[in-house]
């Protein structure tokens, strides 16, 4: 059965380590990608409500794909909205590096 807690911290476990290792200074052809990426995903996300909201977030919040400080801190306020409305404590986006590319575990 879908577990939308596991699925989730796997999820963002995959979204922000993606956006960390993304390039530092990608090509148009990667910031297109990635913006298509984003946008196939949010129709596939397996949890019904949450691809929603993020296919309402899509539509008036681009992804920002010039490099991946820029992204990284797009997921991470996406993300911190997410925690917001269920209730979790905001994340500080200065450290998202920190957490998802250099390494800690929590
Ligand atoms: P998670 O929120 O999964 O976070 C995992 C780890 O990420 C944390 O331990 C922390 O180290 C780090 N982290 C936390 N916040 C940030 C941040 N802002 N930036 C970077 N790193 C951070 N669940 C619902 O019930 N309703 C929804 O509408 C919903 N929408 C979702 C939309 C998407 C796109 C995704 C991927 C998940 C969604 N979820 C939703 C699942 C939810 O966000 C959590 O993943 C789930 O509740 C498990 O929470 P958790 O406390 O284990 O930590």
């Amino acid at each position: 059965p879908l577990d939308s807690i596991e699925l989730g911290r796997s999820t963002w476990s995959f979204l922000h380590t993606m956006a960390a290792y993304y390039p530092e200074q990608p090509t148009s052809k990667q910031q297109s990608e990635m913006k298509d990426f984003i946008h196939i995903f949010s129709k596939f996300y397996p949890c019904s409500w949450c691809a929603k909201h993020l296919q309402e977030r899509l539509k008036t919040d681009v992804p920002d794909t010039r490099s991946s400080v820029t992204l990284s801190q797009w997921f991470c306020e996406l993300h911190n909205e997410v925690n917001q409305r269920l209730g979790k404590p905001v994340f500080d986006c200065s450290k998202v590096l920190e957490r998802w590319k250099d390494g800690w575990i929590d």
